[in-house]
């Protein structure tokens, strides 16, 4: 173009490569594209092919660092432009080009025999000619391209830049963090990572956290293969990390980098081998994700650092030119192990994929188990630590379990273990499952084996007895969503804590705690873990027990109060002589979701034990009003762990369908406390009752609401039963969903999960599964986020290897916006991809409630259904003693009234404790409207997810 003010952008991209098959054709495109104001400049010669690849600049961009690859390589020349009597708008173009030149084009073509199709959308505007024109033409290579004078909003902000530009503006402006670190000497940090140790799943999603959060930092990120190996040996074990290198890696169990035990680290000469090749490929600091052993090593490794650098220098190894850079070693450790048996966190990466994989062998042999009238010894690994035994027992409602920390008490355990089985058979238990951990004892240290239990059941009690021993099943598979995002976060906050890193601080450990991830000391960690071992050696069972975290005690006597069936000792008037055993109504309320009816199971067997009387309500408030009551006997509920949806029945309608019917029946079957549990309906319905109870005295009663649905949009709980099982049923058609995408090449999927208003599930698998964009209704959706989502696709697309394009998810949220609905968001992205890349939808509907509930819904379940036992205990115990003006009780049974706000609560999951909140003190931190908590704890979590989605643009 002749005209020098002419600005010319290539839509969302910076530059577009082309091919073309002949050097005729490829010197008229040069030549015709020149004279359009586009830059064509020779890239690459292909001698096989005879093809010449040449890319395309626009002015603006021309001194770009061609960083943006357009993926489009056309087999050859098209043999003919499209027919010139067709309208080209139906046919996709390869680029549009937005100009402010577009007279000056349509001349030019005007003067060339040059085939063109004009178009004009007229304006609103009665004064303007149009809105905009577009003109659609052929290249010399018989590309369609479109020339457009047209305000894009997909373009950019100012209606000249490209995406690029939109893009760097953006990562200037509003990074508030996570933004590069510049060192003083201008020098790039190396931070190296390795996986030592027994494998865990979810090393790799560390791996990928670290690798990404660091690159985004604006350090180099290494991994060392083979552990402590790699590090000794050097060379080409220790490997320069980029971006794509980690994709995939969230869905694969185990360590891709590779893990070993290794003999010459524990060495002084290993030691000086692995500095010696740290200094050499220049990195100063090492994340390592272990066990203990691995953590050790770790530390020793930094105490040792200057004189091993001195060594060096010393025996001529190093010069000491060489090591002045690197006077610090910085070390953080990851905790990556099954067994969770590391001291100061609350959970380590492993334990619970772990605990699925033992959850899922131990409901296969239930049902064989059962159809037989079997028994099984189970033995499950975790070496000195009984979590994964205690665990698994309470998740699958085993009949005992066999844990280190708690030998059996008394001489005589096998004549009582017998007993309690027996006990169960003649309840009619048709099978006996007993879990045994590879490092149980009794309190004479004596090793309890499998094979010991499993012989002592044959011969005493001749049931016909099966021994498994799971083994190494237990470590592997896919990593579940809790692990894929506890290790993702934990590796981020990893390259943080090396950031923040001073040589007089001691070395850190990210660590949970109550729900949180934080740092630690390493060596105390590690000092208290071996404190576990030293306690049982010296039979101080107690100390050992008190050193795990701080539920792992109260959860093992639940286990023991909801597994055996009554005695004596477990009745309520054995604790609390005062009070009366209560007549307890169950009640499920809202949609399904997994851990319902392990809830009910955990309720009804803890209520016997301690001698109420438990009733389940069917069909939730519709069933009561109706009548549909009836007690529950300890064996109603078996099986009930493993059982998925509501065994009870379960609706959303209110009390409200008719108060007096509710309260009627409540009476008529002289319910003094109420279970529900549910969703936000069941929340509503708390409050239903509490505000009637001037008007209806029976609602005057303790009421417990245990929260559950997928949603986890409860007040007063961080976690919700059921949404850790959704969020597994979630990550799975992900899984799937990604690899189609994958296998497809160049697909978008965009997934629509539930959630309500709430943005948690969605947020959540979204950093399991690595999804491109997360949309929430606590943000909602925008064009401009449109805009920048469309550019970033373009951008990942373009720097995908040729042919080998990832397939990619964006997860949206059912509420995230009323006009950018899930088929509207597919549209404009396939729209905007322009053959770059296409876009599908899955809407995931109702297989997100899921199947069996997951192990963590279990175990939630059982300890929330407990605790509000006690609760309910505690506040009839109250009413009784202070209230002597009794209520409107039926003759039969106690009289409990308790008008207390405080009666009517929500069993809440805070950290590592089950605490009780006033369904009248949450309204303060309740949304009603949008039927939601008003805070979020989760939405560190949504940062992560776009960091490790490259979306600095978002951060
Ligand atoms: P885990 O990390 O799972 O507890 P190990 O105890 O086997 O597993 O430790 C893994 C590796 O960590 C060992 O093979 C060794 O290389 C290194 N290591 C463990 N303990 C030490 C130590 N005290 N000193 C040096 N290196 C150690």
């Amino acid at each position: 173009m002749q005209d020098q003010s002419s600005k010319i952008v290539l839509e969302q991209i910076s530059h577009l490569t082309l091919t073309a098959p002949t050097d005729e054709i490829y010197h008229a495109s040069v030549a015709w594209f020149e004279q359009l104001g586009l830059r064509a400049i020779l890239t690459e010669t292909s001698a096989d092919t005879k093809a010449t690849w040449l890319q395309l600049f626009c002015e603006e961009t021309s001194t770009h660092d061609p960083a943006i690859k357009i993926a489009y390589s056309p087999s050859g020349l098209r043999k003919l432009p499209h027919s010139t009597k067709m309208d080209w708008r139906s046919v996709p173009a390869i680029a549009t080009i937005i100009t402010n030149t577009l007279k000056a084009i349509e001349e030019l073509f005007a003067s060339l025999p040059w085939a063109y199709q004009r178009y004009s959308i007229p304006s609103k505007d009665p004064l303007a000619q149009s809105e905009y024109s577009a003109i659609y033409t052929h290249d010399p290579m018989n590309n369609l391209l479109i020339f457009t004078d047209k305000p894009n909003p997909f373009a950019s902000k100012k209606k000249t830049e490209t995406a690029h530009h939109v893009e760097a503006e953006h990562t200037e402006t509003q990074r508030p963090q996570f933004q590069a670190l510049e060192q003083p000497d201008g020098r790039k940090r190396k931070i190296a990572i390795l996986t030592s140790g027994g494998d865990a799943p979810g090393m790799n999603a560390s791996v990928r956290g670290v690798v990404r959060a660091a690159i985004v930092r604006g350090c180099d990120a290494y991994a060392v293969h083979e552990g402590y190996q790699g590090l000794v040996d050097g060379g080409k074990m220790i490997k320069k990390m980029g971006w794509d290198d980690v994709q995939g890696y969230l869905t694969t169990g185990g360590t891709v980098i590779g893990t070993a035990r290794c003999k010459a680290f524990r060495e002084r000469p290993g030691r000086l081998s692995a500095a010696k090749n740290l200094v050499l490929e220049g990195i100063d600091a090492l994340i390592v994700c272990g066990g203990d052993g691995s953590l050790t090593g770790a530390d020793l490794f930094r105490a040792e650092w200057p004189s091993l650098l001195e060594e060096l220098v010393n025996t001529g190894e190093l010069t000491q030119e060489q090591v002045e850079p690197f006077s610090n070693l910085n070390i953080v450790g990851l905790v990556g192990s099954i067994d969770n048996d590391m001291a100061c966190t609350d959970i380590t990466i492993g334990a619970v994929t772990c605990l699925h994989r033992i959850c899922e062998s131990i409901d296969s042999i239930s049902s064989t188990a059962s159809s037989h009238s079997r028994a099984f010894v189970v033995e499950v690994m975790g070496r000195h630590c009984g979590w994964l035994a205690l665990m698994a027992g309470i998740a699958t409602g085993a009949d005992f379990i066999f844990i280190p920390e708690r030998p059996p008490s008394g001489e005589d355990w096998q004549d009582n273990m017998c007993a309690e089985i027996k006990r169960h058979r003649d309840l009619g238990k048709r099978k006996t499952i007993v879990i045994v951990c590879e490092g149980a004892i009794d309190s004479n240290l004596n090793p309890i084996t499998a094979k010991d239990l499993a012989d002592l059941l044959t011969d005493h009690l001749h049931l016909d007895t099966r021994m498994t021993i799971l083994g190494h099943v237990q470590r592997g598979g896919v990593p579940c969503a809790f692990d894929r995002n506890l290790a993702t976060m934990q590796g981020v906050e990893a390259v943080e804590a090396v950031l923040a890193s001073r040589p007089d601080v001691p070395s850190p450990m990210i660590a949970m705690n109550e729900n949180k991830i934080v740092r630690t000391d390493l060596m105390k960690a590690v000092a208290l873990t071996g404190e576990v071992a030293k306690a049982i050696a010296r039979k101080d069972f107690i100390g050992a027990m008190e050193l795990r975290d701080p539920a792992f005690n109260q959860q093992y006597d639940q286990f023991i109060a909801t597994t055996l069936s009554s005695n004596e000792r477990s009745l309520l008037t054995h604790d609390k002589e005062n009070c009366q055993p209560l007549r307890i109504g169950i009640i499920n309320v809202g949609a399904p979701a997994g851990g319902m009816n392990a809830a009910v199971r955990a309720a009804v067997r803890y209520a016997r034990n301690r001698g109420h009387i438990p009733f389940a309500i069917h069909n939730g408030f519709p069933g009561l009003i109706a009548g549909q009551v009836k007690e529950m006997q300890w064996m109603d509920v078996d099986g009930w762990m493993a059982h998925g949806g509501s065994e009870l029945g379960t609706n959303r309608d209110q009390p409200s369908l008719d108060l007096g019917m509710v309260s009627y029946q409540l009476q008529k079957f002289n319910i003094q406390s109420l279970l529900l549990i549910g969703g936000f309906e069941a929340y509503t319905a708390c409050l239903e009752m509490y505000n009637a109870r001037e008007s209806y005295p029976a609602f005057c009663m303790p009421m417990v609401h245990i929260p559950a649905t997928i949603s986890n949009n409860v007040p007063g709980t961080e976690y919700s039963l059921g949404c850790d099982t959704s969020l597994n049923a979630i990550m799975e058609a992900c899984d799937a969903i990604k690899q189609s995408a994958t296998a497809s090449r160049k697909r978008v999927f965009v997934v629509e999960v539930h959630g309500g208003k709430s943005g948690f599930l969605a947020v959540m698998s979204g950093l399991a599964v690595g999804a491109t964009s997360v949309y929430i209704p606590e943000e909602g959706i925008s064009l401009t986020r449109l805009q920048k989502d469309v550019a970033h696709l373009c951008q990942r697309y373009a720097e995908d290897a040729e042919g080998k394009s990832q397939g990619r998810v964006f997860i949206r949220s059912e509420a995230a916006s009323r006009t950018y609905t899930t088929d509207i968001v597919s549209a404009i992205i396939k729209e905007e991809g322009h053959q770059q890349f296409d876009s599908r939808t899955a809407i995931l509907g109702h297989i997100q409630q899921g199947n069996s509930p997951s192990p963590l819904d279990r175990v939630r379940a059982m300890r929330l259904a407990v605790c509000s036992i006690d609760f309910m205990e505690e506040k009839a115990c109250l009413s009784s003693s202070s209230s002597s003006s009794a209520s409107s009780a039926s003759s039969s049974g106690p009289v409990v009234y308790n008008k207390d706000p405080d009666s009517i609560s929500v069993a809440g999951i805070h950290g590592s404790n089950v605490s009780f909140t006033s369904v009248e003190a949450l309204l303060k931190s309740t949304d009603m409207k949008n039927r939601k908590p008003t805070q979020t704890w989760w939405m560190d979590y949504k940062r992560s997810c776009n960091l490790l989605a490259r979306r600095t643009d978002l951060l």
